[in-house]
């Protein structure tokens, strides 16, 4: 499909710069020719008038060996300097074809490569999503195919297979939910409103939506963070620490912390959610920013239900303020998440 678009974009490069170069040939040879035709005009009247005074006529000195010493004029040799007019802009031509054509298919090249990336990277995001859905999706088909073949089903059974449905429903709703939102971070241009914001406002309002979950595995949550602002986007932000204080809390045992602290060095202000959690492995580290990727120790962990998306999103979010996001951790000991951001003076 590329090969096609690139040498469909060569072409129109190509058509573009040949129609300028022989627009501008067509110029130059009727410039030059009418340039040899005045220069022979003049020649010619200048040799008439030499004549005139020798008193010989112009076909009388053609005959003439050996030629007189005044230079005679010649209509083959302006016919000919024409003609090698021609084909000298002809040989330009030619070479500015070939020239051109390479230079377009190299530059062709250039401008598909950053769409050819985004159109692999979304066919690869479209195949990922599928897949991940399909896998809840046959789950569910299949229990709801079996207790409808079971001829000896009771309310009971159907209600619990009810129950368990709504629960595999949530889920997908909460993968779709990932999905979209992954979707939204991920569009090149996608418009997001700034405004200056104390680092202290999106963080409670992270440690808000995530405390039902930290009071179910009473997890305190210890907030120690200066007043720094910065300039983001409300919602992004909020995002992207609940993110992550949710798996905090998720790869937490019961009874553990999280604590949240800030520091500020060289113009950027550092926001620290540091667990007492499982940890991650070191071999993890590289490729949990990864969409869809799961640590064993993630999915054999009770209660930690999660589809890998999170953290792919906390890193959109993050690369959208132009911050970044790092990780320390140990398998047992807890895990460390530092998002820097540019702090706004104001
Ligand atoms: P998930 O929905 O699985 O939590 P994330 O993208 O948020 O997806 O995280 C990716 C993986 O990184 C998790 O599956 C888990 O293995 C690991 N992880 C993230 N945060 C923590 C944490 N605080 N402690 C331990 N492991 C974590």
């Amino acid at each position: 499909m590329f090969r096609n678009a690139r040498l469909k974009l060569t072409g129109w490069y190509l058509l573009i710069i040949m129609v300028i170069s022989i627009f501008f040939s067509v110029i130059i040879y009727e410039t030059l020719t009418a340039e040899v035709k005045r220069f022979a005009r003049v020649q010619r009247v200048r040799i008439e008038r030499s004549l005139l005074d020798a008193n010989l006529n112009y076909s009388d000195t053609r005959q003439m060996y050996p030629p007189p010493s005044i230079p005679l004029f010649d209509p083959d040799l302006v016919n000919e300097t024409n003609r090698r007019i021609l084909i000298v802009l002809i040989g330009i031509n030619t070479g500015i074809f070939f020239v051109a054509g390479g230079l377009g298919y190299l530059l062709a090249g250039r401008t598909l490569k950053p769409i050819q990336i985004m159109v692999d990277e979304q066919n690869r995001f479209i195949s990922d999503a599928s897949h991940e859905l399909r896998t809840p999706l046959t789950a569910l088909k299949t229990s709801m195919e079996v207790t409808l073949r079971d001829k000896k089903t009771t309310l009971a059974t159907v209600k619990k297979l009810i129950a368990g449905s709504i629960n595999e429903v949530n889920k997908l709703q909460s993968l779709s939910d990932g999905l979209l939102q992954l979707a939204q971070y991920q569009k090149p241009n996608h418009p997001i409103r700034f405004e200056t914001l104390k680092i202290g406002e999106f963080v409670t309002e992270a440690i808000a939506k995530t405390k039902i979950l930290a009071d179910q595995k009473k997890i305190v949550i210890k907030k120690n963070i200066a007043e720094v602002q910065v300039e983001g986007n409300r919602y992004g932000l909020t995002d992207l620490f609940t993110i992550l204080l949710d798996n905090a809390i998720k790869y937490s045992p019961l009874k553990g912390t999280v604590e949240i602290t800030s520091s500020q060095n060289n113009g950027f202000v550092f926001i620290d959610i540091k667990d007492t959690g499982i940890g991650i492995h070191e071999k993890d580290l590289p490729f949990i920013f990864d969409r869809f990727y799961r640590a064993d120790s993630a999915r054999t962990k009770d209660g930690a239900s999660g589809y890998g998306l999170g953290l792919s999103i906390a890193k959109k979010i993050v690369a959208s303020h132009k911050g970044s996001v790092s990780v320390k951790s140990k398998i047992n000991q807890g895990s460390s998440f530092t998002v820097k951001l540019p702090v706004k003076n104001k």
